[in-house]
């Protein structure tokens, strides 16, 4: 079976590749998102591979089905660029890899909240140009600060973890609040009490249409002086302009994203060398109070490794025998 792979970058080949020994696919890799504009590129591909930024919404996923695709594999947990509705009607089955290392998201995250509140991005190019000065270095403690997380699923509960392993106080609004967690002392309260007492908000949750700008000014304005947000999750939680407005303002202290609204246009690209249209991103970068990553809280060894693993399982399970236990379903 030949499967068609989008957003593909070398680390991808190189994992897929290796996985596929146990299968032998035929692959067509293609570097760009798959969008409209590419769509009519599928061949005989019954399995179409995209990512995070990839656009299935009802246009591409019905010339898909005219094409004869009968599968969509997220190489990724969330799934929101997929309008499942129309995969549903054209016959489409879509699965994803809903687990493959919680702990390196969760990781990536306390990484980016060290690194803003230690500082240890500037302290690395300071000593290299012999400054051995801490002026502008101070950072505060975790222990017994409010850590606040939105979502406690697989990636929320393992930052739990963590940040328990600090000595932070935790506390947390889930609509399915954990029994685990409870157990551990991590105390389950109303948005609007976390968005009031929490030193650091950290974002867990998938992005959906009712959480769509969680973060807007209204939440921002319920949030302590100074308060630092971490968003390892998706763009489209956190209203950009609201926050760049808060962060002048110094109602947000430090703020960490690993995503960001209009990621695709940028992320899994090496753009040192074009001029960056996007004002809004440029502006962000030149805050020092502001970290950003492109999207890579997911990549780890082990977690490419998974990927793989059940992206190619889960197609075969699906061509052979009509099932998989990672399909995405309505
Ligand atoms: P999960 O499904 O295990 O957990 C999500 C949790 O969020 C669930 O407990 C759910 O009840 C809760 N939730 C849903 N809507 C909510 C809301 N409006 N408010 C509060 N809680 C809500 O998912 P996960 O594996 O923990 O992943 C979470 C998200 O992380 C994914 O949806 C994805 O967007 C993001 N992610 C990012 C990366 C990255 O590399 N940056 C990698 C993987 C996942």
């Amino acid at each position: 079976m030949k499967i068609a792979f989008f957003s593909t970058q070398p680390y991808d080949k190189e994992f897929f590749e290796k996985e596929n020994e146990k299968y032998s696919f035929d692959f067509n890799f293609f570097e760009t998102h798959l969008g409209p504009h590419i769509v009519n590129a599928i061949e005989d591909e019954k399995a179409v591979c995209v990512f995070v930024n990839d656009v299935l919404n009802r246009k591409v996923l019905e010339v898909l089905a005219q094409k004869g695709v009968k599968f969509i594999a997220l190489r990724c947990a969330g799934f929101n660029n997929v309008d499942l509705a129309a995969a549903k009607e054209f016959g489409i089955r879509v699965c994803r890899v809903p687990a493959y290392s919680p702990q390196a998201v969760a990781e990536h995250t306390m990484a980016m909240l060290l690194t803003l509140n230690r500082k240890t991005h500037k302290a690395y190019n300071r000593v290299r140009e012999q400054n051995f000065s801490l002026n502008g270095l101070l950072g505060f403690n975790l222990y017994q600060k409010k850590i606040g997380i939105i979502g406690t699923g697989k990636i929320g509960k393992a930052f739990a973890r963590i940040a328990l392993g600090f000595g932070a106080e935790v506390v947390a609004y889930d609509l399915y609040p954990d029994v685990e967690l409870m157990d551990l002392r991590v105390k389950y309260v109303t948005l609007n009490t976390l968005f009031s007492t929490s030193d650091i908000i950290s974002l867990h949750c998938p992005l959906t249409p009712e959480n769509h700008y969680l973060i807007n000014k209204e939440s921002i304005d319920k949030m302590k002086e100074g308060v630092t947000i971490i968003n390892t999750s998706r763009g489209n939680l956190i209203h950009t302009h609201d926050a760049i407005k808060a962060l002048k303002e110094r109602k947000i202290g430090l703020l960490g994203i690993d995503v960001y609204e209009q990621e695709e246009k940028l992320f899994f690209k090496d753009l040192s060398s074009t001029i960056i249209q996007d004002d809004t991103i440029q502006l962000l970068m030149s805050f020092p109070n502001v970290l950003v990553t492109a999207h890579q809280a997911f990549f780890t060894q082990e977690a490419m490794e998974e990927i793989a693993k059940r992206t190619l399982k889960s197609i075969s399970d699906l061509a052979h025998n009509g099932i998989t236990d990672i399909e995405v379903l309505l």
